[in-house]
């Protein structure tokens, strides 16, 4: 039994990582999960916040009610990986999060429970689009996720590549960060390469900003606090510099940083 459990979860998530699709365009993925969890005998609803997805289960007679939550969408990441047979099969994404194995493990919990039936009350699966960008879970709550489908709790896992099989963290109060985004726009005067001091040259200034910025975690936040900061693009016809900034869930931290980012930001366009 468990080895079949195991060799399914394993095909599902095989097929979601083949078709991966990016933040509330889950309408393929929806379709999939929603088939499965119909073929188990649950009570299937559909496009609550765009392209998320509802299944209930009850057992017993317990007013009581769970929400177990996956996340369903993929990243604008291209997928190197010949041979593999799982491998993305659409050109510039790719379930590079895990999100697929998310997806996996709620339809296996849908499958035991609806088989087993050895609980009072009632669990629903909730298949979360768009959650890359944080505007998924806001999106579904907007549209009356809570008012059609009241929960008592809520329980949702994310991967961790380097933990044992098997095993789960936790502990008491928050445990992931919560980011904020930035793009900073640099304005330069386009001139000759062989003028420079005709024009003003963006990408000097914005690589200075992209150093200065480093040094706002490593110079100025206390180190047992936890915080990051990371410039991951670069575009250059405009010489802009994004994102992302991420930090612990501390509010007082995140207020500093944001007042030490303007200011190296500003000190590095003013020179
Ligand atoms: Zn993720």
């Amino acid at each position: 039994m468990e080895t079949t459990l195991q060799a399914q979860l394993k095909r599902w998530r095989h097929h979601l990582h083949r078709h991966p699709e990016t933040g509330f365009e889950e309408v393929e993925t929806a379709d999939y999960v929603g088939g499965i969890l119909t073929t188990l005998g649950l009570d299937v609803h559909r496009g609550i916040g765009g392209t998320e997805l509802v299944a209930n289960l009850k057992a017993g007679r317990s007013e009581r009610v769970i929400g177990l939550r996956a996340d369903m969408d993929a990243l604008n990441i291209v997928e190197n990986a010949p041979g593999r047979a799982h491998a993305s099969r659409t050109q510039g994404k790719m379930h590079a999060c895990g999100h697929d194995g998310h997806m996996s493990m709620v339809r296996g919990a849908a499958r035991l429970l609806a088989e087993r039936r050895d609980f009072d009350g009632t669990v629903r699966f909730i298949f979360q689009p768009a959650e890359e960008h944080g505007r998924g879970a806001k999106a579904m709550m907007a549209d009356g996720l809570f008012e059609r489908f009241p929960v008592d709790a809520i329980f949702g896992a994310h991967n961790m590549p380097g933990m044992r099989a098997g095993m789960f963290a936790t502990r008491a109060g928050g445990i992931m960060a919560s980011e904020d985004n930035f793009v900073i726009h640099v304005k330069g005067r386009g001139t000759h390469a062989a003028r420079p001091h005709m024009g003003v040259d963006p990408i000097v200034i914005a690589a200075q900003i992209v150093i200065a910025l480093q040094t706002i975690v490593s110079r100025n936040v206390d180190p047992g606090a936890q915080a990051v900061i990371s410039c991951t693009e670069f575009i250059t016809d405009t010489a802009c510099v994004t994102r992302f900034h991420r930090t612990s869930s501390s509010r007082a931290i995140r207020a500093a940083i944001r007042a030490r980012f303007r200011r190296c930001s500003k000190h590095a366009c003013a020179k």
